[in-house]
């Protein structure tokens, strides 16, 4: 025995020699945590330096940001667990069902911890620093049993490129003593905010959707060993204290009671460790745990314990900051708050670690003979817009919910039919899609696919709403029988056009969807001439949709190059099949050279940016022009338009926000001619204008509710409302991101391609009555959301409002887009209103 503990004690001095040798962050950096903002390459430096130094740690990138910085994460446990590392990975994977292979293998809790999703709540990597430190150097009260048991991945930075924006600005603006007067510059971060990533997505609203690469690629490696627990480290007011588990109201049904119980325990840790420094915390109050685009709750519908910490401070609180409490937050208090919240995650998944297998294990195992979802099957039918059906199992893919062709062809069902919202019935087609609840992503499914989530308090976060076959704008069946998958591959068609062996008069292409407007952007930056067709018309036998697109040779004689070969070549690069027809002269429309095939012209396309504007919705159009429709554009500052010569563009788009003060120059651009494309607030810019058709219509509007309304006297006891019940009155004007559906003036040519219905996403208040003159192209005729929360005096002003709508101002043009119809780049179906309004 005695030996033994020698030898023990031999063990552990070697690696407390070990542990030393390691130089803290503090060492490394040359400044003692809290006292300056750590850039990212350094903290990656620090990281590469542990993992090359210790046995416990190693280090993978798994990507770059858009602006070029590594993405990385470290995992930390014994050295024996590390060597073990893939097996343990493959365990988990094969024992919940992602993988093929034998079962039962060694799992140990993979406890992920990631910090710093949004760039200005700056001390999430300063807090990951002092944690993967306190691991390495085994410097808490149990680390080292629990590098035993658990491997702990830690992501320092998930938004390096926002960090950094943040960290240089701070630098910029600081003195050799912090200033902690709030007044000070060094509080005030100005625009675009350092939350968001380039293109200005909040990456917290990601997780879901990633349409953005820094989501795109954590998401890939974390699917690579999906984690049995993931904290994600956020910062809130600087005047509120720090807010962990469990969760506010609404929680998601679809979240397990386990999933609950863990969420008690993690907030009984974390309040014990709390409780001993006399740090002040909250519980259950603000952040729900209902919308899957969030840190917390992706996991959690991933089997995961998904968390959220919010430390008060954020990027007003610099390195130090007066709070109205009379005392001053420094960044090493926020720091101590994320190591302790670290702290606690780990103790309590090391303690429940047994459990945590199991019910992990099992969340995944019971879809297979008991899915949570209502409706076995879900029916995306085969001959959707083939652009929003790729777009749709893209995002599936991303999920790792499976799919495959439907079997029973020519069968009927009773369904749930998305698109008319009401019970109805399918019949299988071959070619139809389905996603079985039977599969280990059988919660995912369910929050994906439906109708209509329930929530028990209305007071959400974010959104509401996110049925996909609305999202995708995509003629889809939710059956409560289980229909069996095809043995059939489903293979997605490619389009391969040849070039004829006769030179074609023209090529047409169908107006489906997206597709064609990628088409037809890529053959105007070929300045190859192309017309798009204001009615349905068939020719050689075949029948084609209003906005069909037609590429003639008689509009291309003087073509550098081989006219055909560029035709084809950009056809096939964007899915579209093409139809060459030897004649100009149509069976049934208008032939192919009236003047209702109306010649799309190149167009200059300018968004406005700056103070003031809307950083979502303006990220939004920046990304759809350059990374969907890849289109060359230019964006204009606000601070200084006024000095820009608006006349050398065709089209200027102006993202939700306010203008007022550049009102006389966007005037006269329309005026000029040019197009001016509102979002949102914006569209106040024209509200408030007493020439306006749209003026007009809301003056008209408020006379005739003037008359309707009961005035209630003063005396009424209605006014008696509760101080305790005033947010939940708020809610009342408000759509908590719901979704409405949307009627179309189809013949018009900005709503060609997505048929006479279509659906939006409602987050903004603002309602605008129908105008008396001009288009009314996009419009709200119900009351009620299809999907989502909407708030009672919302309800009831929505109704017979606009969606899209334009009127002529002198020689030129303006358009009204209320709500954002590419939303957060996932809403996929409003891309195709984009291109056409852009491109007219
Ligand atoms: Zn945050």
């Amino acid at each position: 025995m005695k030996k033994i503990n020698l030898l023990s004690a031999l063990l552990i001095l070697v690696l407390n020699i070990q542990a030393q040798d390691i130089k803290s962050h503090a060492e490394f950096l040359g400044h003692e945590p809290g006292m300056e903002f750590t850039l990212h390459h350094q903290a990656v430096d620090y990281f590469k330096y542990v993992a090359d130094n210790s046995d416990y740690v190693s280090y993978i990138s798994y990507g770059k940001t858009y602006e070029g910085r590594e993405l990385g994460v470290v995992f930390v446990s014994s050295p024996e667990n590390l060597a073990d590392l893939e097996q343990i990975r493959k365990s988990n994977l094969i024992n919940t069902g992602f993988l093929d292979g034998e079962e039962g293998g060694k799992q140990m809790p993979l406890v992920w911890l990631s910090y710093n999703v949004h760039g200005n709540e700056s001390v999430g990597m300063e807090a990951a620093l002092k944690t993967l430190y306190t691991l390495v150097s085994r410097s808490y009260e149990g680390v080292s049993d629990w590098l035993k048991e658990c491997v702990i991945i830690i992501d320092p930075c998930q938004n390096p490129d926002g960090r950094d924006l943040y960290a240089n600005r701070y630098k910029r603006s600081q003195s050799i003593k912090p200033n902690p007067n709030p007044d000070d510059w060094q509080h005030h971060e100005g625009w675009p905010s350092a939350r968001l990533n380039h293109y200005l997505f909040d990456l917290n609203r990601d997780w879901v959707w990633q349409t953005q690469a820094e989501t795109e690629q954590r998401i890939r490696l974390y699917n690579k060993y999906m984690p049995h627990v993931h904290a994600d480290f956020h910062e809130m007011g600087a005047g509120s204290t720090f807010f962990f588990a469990p969760g506010a109201d609404p929680w998601h049904a679809a979240i397990t009671p386990w999933q609950h119980e863990f969420n008690e325990l993690t907030g009984k840790t974390n309040a014990e460790l709390f409780d001993k420094e006399y740090k002040l915390y909250f519980t259950k109050e603000s952040f729900d745990l209902f919308c899957p685009s969030f840190g917390d709750t992706w996991p959690l519908f991933n089997g995961a314990m998904g968390f959220t910490y919010e430390q008060g401070g954020g990027g007003y609180a610099g390195l130090a900051l007066d709070n109205e409490s009379g005392d001053t937050l420094t960044l090493a208090d926020r720091i101590e708050g994320h190591f302790l919240a670290s702290m606690g995650t780990i103790k309590v998944s090391y303690e429940n670690r047994e459990k945590l297998i199991t019910q992990f294990n099992d969340f995944f195992r019971s879809g297979l003979d008991k899915p949570v979802f209502e409706y076995e099957s879900v029916i995306i039918k085969g001959d959707n817009d083939k652009s929003a059906i790729a777009d749709l199992l893209k995002l599936l893919d991303k999920n790792q919910v499976k799919y495959s062709l439907a079997s029973n062809s020519g069968k009927t069902y009773k369904a749930f039919d998305y698109l008319s919202n009401k019970e109805g019935e399918v019949k299988i087609s071959e070619g139809d899609i389905l996603v079985s609840a039977r599969q280990p992503q059988s919660h995912l499914v369910k929050v994906l696919f439906e109708p209509d989530s329930k929530y028990i308090d209305s007071l959400s976060y974010d959104l509401t709403a996110w049925a996909l076959p609305y999202v995708y704008n995509l003629e889809a069946y939710a059956v409560k029988d289980r229909i069996p998958a095809s043995k059939l591959e489903l293979k997605q068609a490619t389009v391969k056009n040849e070039v004829p062996k006769n030179k074609p008069y023209a090529y047409i292409a169908d107006h489906q969807g997206f597709n064609e407007t990628k088409f037809m952007t890529a053959l105007l930056k070929n300045k190859i001439r192309v017309r798009s067709m204001l009615k349905p018309f068939s020719i050689s036998d075949n029948d084609f949709k209003r906005g069909s697109l037609i590429i003639a040779r008689g509009d291309n004689m003087n073509i550098n190059g081989d006219f055909d070969s560029k035709v084809i070549e950009s056809a096939n690069n964007s899915g579209v099949k093409l139809y060459p027809v030897s004649t100009g002269l149509v069976q049934k429309g208008k032939d192919l050279g009236s003047n209702y095939a109306s010649l799309k012209y190149k167009p200059d396309i300018a968004l406005i940016g700056g103070e003031g504007v809307s950083t979502g919705g303006f990220g939004e159009l920046w990304y759809f022009l350059e990374r969907e429709i890849e289109y060359p554009y230019t964006i204009i500052g606000l601070d200084y338009i006024n000095s820009v010569d608006l006349a050398e563009y065709d089209v200027v788009i102006l993202p939700s926000g306010s203008y007022s003060k550049q009102k006389e120059k966007l005037t006269d651009f329309v005026k000029q001619g040019g197009r001016l494309v509102l979002f949102g607030d914006a569209i106040k810019l024209f509200a408030d204008e007493e020439s306006t058709n749209l003026y007009k219509a809301i003056e008209a509007r408020k006379k005739e509710k003037e008359k309707e309304e009961k005035k209630i006297a003063t005396s009424d006891t209605t006014h008696l409302k509760k101080y305790e019940n005033q947010r939940r009155e708020r809610l009342n004007e408000r759509s908590a991101g719901s979704i409405y559906r949307i009627g179309l003036d189809d013949t018009h040519p900005y709503a060609f391609g997505l048929g006479k219905e279509w659906f939006m996403m409602r987050t903004s208040s603002d309602h605008y009555p129908f105008l008396a003159k001009g288009n009314n192209i996009a419009y709200i005729l119900n009351s009620e959301p299809v999907s989502g929360f909407a708030g009672k005096k919302f309800r009831e002003e929505v109704k017979n409002t606009i969606a899209v709508a334009s009127e002529s101002i002198g020689r030129g043009e303006v358009i009204y887009i209320t709500d954002s119809p590419y939303y957060r780049a996932y809403w996929k179906s409003g891309r195709i209103l984009l291109g056409n309004i852009l491109f007219r």
